[in-house]
C-alpha cells in the first residue's frame, strides 16, 4: 500500500499529532460531490478557515491514498476528531444509486487494515452518520462491505502442492496421475493445483479417460 502526500499541499498552522491509544474509531466520509479530487476538497476546507484539508487520508476513484493530516488531529467530525481517523472517499455516494470502483473500495480496505494495526484501539469503523447529524458517506456507500475488511476480487483459493494437501476424494487420482507420469509438478515437484483443476481431474479420471 502506498500512500501518496497531496501536491503542494497546503497548511496553515500547526498540527496536533492524536494521541494513538485514544483512537478507537475509523470514520469514513464521503464527499458528497460526484467529480471533486483532493485538491478541491483541500481548497473547500481552507476556504472554511480550516488549517488543512480535513481529513487524515484522502481516497480517490483511481485507488490513490493521499495523505491529507495523517496521525495529526482531524476536522471529520466536530467534537469527536480526538479519537477518530477521518477517511474522506472521493464521490457521491448518495445523490444517485452508485456502486464504488474497486480500486477504491480496495484501497479503502488496506487503508482501514493498515490503521487498525498501528492505533491498537481503532476496532470500529463506522460511517460519519453513526454521529448524528448527516447522511454521510450516504446510502450507496458500501459501508457494511467494507467493514468486512475484505478486497474485492480476491480469491481465497488454495493451492494444493503434494498429494497429501489435496481433499481425500482426489488423492487417489492425484497419485494414478502423478504415478503415471502425466503430472509432474515443478522443478520443486509442487504440483499446484486448484479446487478447480482437482475437480476436472477427478471427473476425467471416473470417465476414463487416465485408464486404470
Ligand atoms: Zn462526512
Amino acid at each position: 500500500m502506498k500512500i501518496t502526500n497531496i501536491p503542494n499541499q497546503i497548511i496553515r498552522g500547526a498540527f496536533a499529532p492524536v494521541n494513538k491509544g485514544k483512537i478507537d474509531t475509523i470514520v469514513l466520509h464521503h464527499m458528497a460531490h460526484k467529480t471533486a479530487g483532493v485538491k478541491e476538497v483541500e481548497r473547500w476546507h481552507i476556504n472554511n478557515g480550516w488549517t488543512a484539508i480535513g481529513y487524515n487520508y484522502f481516497i480517490c476513484f483511481d485507488g490513490t491514498i493521499y495523505k491529507g493530516r495523517g496521525l495529526n488531529v482531524g476536522a471529520g467530525v466536530a467534537n469527536h476528531n480526538s479519537h477518530i481517523i477521518s477517511i474522506g472517499f472521493q464521490g457521491d455516494y448518495h445523490s444517485a444509486k452508485v456502486s464504488m470502483p474497486d480500486s477504491q473500495f480496495n484501497s479503502g480496505v488496506e487503508l482501514i487494515s493498515y490503521l487498525q494495526s498501528i492505533l491498537p484501539n481503532a476496532k470500529k469503523v463506522e460511517g460519519h452518520r453513526y454521529f448524528g447529524g448527516s447522511v454521510c458517506p450516504g446510502t450507496y456507500f458500501p459501508l457494511e462491505e467494507m467493514k468486512k475488511l475484505k478486497k474485492r476480487g480476491e480469491t481465497m483459493e488454495k493451492t494444493y502442492n503434494k498429494v497429501n494437501d489435496c481433499p481425500d476424494w482426489s488423492r487417489a487420482t492425484v497419485q494414478k496421475l502423478i504415478g503415471k507420469g502425466y503430472l509432474k509438478g515443478d522443478e520443486n515437484g509442487n504440483l499446484g493445483l486448484n479446487d478447480t483443476m482437482i475437480k476436472i481431474l477427478v471427473i476425467n479420471d471416473r470417465a476414463g479417460i487416465y485408464g486404470n
